[in-house]
């Protein structure tokens, strides 16, 4: 069933989209099914959900076949890019079961984005890093971890922000503050550069396509020109979706590139367990705390408010079916 705005809780609303809306307070079953129905959130499901397969896949080919412990944080990196879409995946499918279990789902999604700025950063530190650059890179995975935290923090705090616009906003500042520290090594080594590799480009066309998803996010790119066009397809989260999409993508080549072409160049030490999963630990407990705290603060009063929502919207259209009935 289809519902439009005035249908579904404030909550569950989206700027500039009229139409596609699940019903609220789906069981977990209904939600599942819903992943063949046509509705506002196929799109953003099936948008992730084809690169958590597709990475995941990469994932256990990586294991498989790179056995060398040279090319372990590799498979952190590229299990970071599964984590990261399939949190969407599930945050996206089961968005619509009550408003409490909305903002979970969305708590869950945004710690899969801190995880991701860690594994990528893993990434870095091992095999893309200048070669220079020492004071940072000695720091520069505790810095992740405690960026991933802050980011964390901050945009499950966004979601009960009074104004709309200032939620998208302090999300996109968190995970662009997030995002600019990963990716500070490369642009120093951008600015390092002696001459221009082919490698840096890809970077760069990384960085660019990251930008670019972040600003259609924002800015409600095109839905806010035209709303209700785009409720099903092509509205900015699915936009920024596939954005997001072929920025991992590009970037995966290209630090599989330098795992491949920097070894000779780089005196990096080889990893050990120890260096690459403690890390990871201590920011997935902390972003487990950090929902915890969320969770213990959402008041029940909301949850009631959503339910008698629905209960008011069943009345409405029996009355709505009964004077019609009559009617004819
Ligand atoms: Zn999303």
């Amino acid at each position: 069933m289809s519902l439009s705005t005035t249908q579904v809780p404030r909550a569950f609303r989206e700027d500039f989209v009229r139409t596609g809306y699940r019903a609220p307070n789906l069981t977990a079953k209904q939600c599942l099914a819903s992943l063949f129905e046509c509705h506002n959130e196929t799109a953003n499901v099936w948008t992730h959900l084809i690169p958590t397969l597709f990475f995941a896949a990469l994932a256990v080919q990586c294991a498989v076949v790179d056995e060398k412990p040279r090319a372990w944080p590799m498979v952190v990196f590229v299990a970071g890019l599964v984590v990261n879409t399939g949190c969407s995946t599930v945050a996206h499918l089961f968005s619509t079961m009550s408003v409490r279990s909305r903002h979970i789902c969305y708590y869950i999604d945004y710690s899969g984005i801190s995880i991701v700025g860690l594994t990528v950063s893993i990434g870095y530190y091992y095999y893309s890093f200048p070669l220079g650059g020492v004071a940072l890179r000695n720091r520069y995975i505790s810095g992740s971890v405690f960026v991933g935290a802050l980011a964390c923090f901050l945009s499950c705090g966004s979601r009960h922000y009074r104004v709309d616009a200032w939620q998208k906003s302090a999300r996109t500042a968190s995970f662009g503050l997030c995002y600019a520290y990963t990716t500070l090594p490369l642009l120093i080594r951008i600015a390092w550069a002696d001459r221009w590799e082919f490698i840096l480009v890809g970077h760069v066309a990384h960085v660019a396509l990251m930008i670019a998803a972040s600003f259609v996010y924002t800015a409600k790119v095109p839905e806010r020109f035209w709303p209700g066009r785009f409720d099903l397809f092509g509205h900015s989260h699915c936009l920024m979706h596939i954005l997001f999409d072929f920025s991992i993508l590009l970037q995966f080549v290209c630090v599989r590139f330098d795992m491949e072409n920097r070894e000779g160049m780089t005196q990096w030490p080889v990893p050990t367990y120890n260096e690459l999963l403690l890390p990871l630990f201590m920011l997935i407990a902390m972003n487990f705390t950090i929902i915890w705290y969320f969770i213990s603060r959402m008041s029940p009063r909301k949850e009631r408010g959503a339910k008698s929502f629905e209960k008011r919207r069943k009345r409405l259209s029996s009355w709505q079916e009964h004077f019609n009935f009559r009617a004819m």
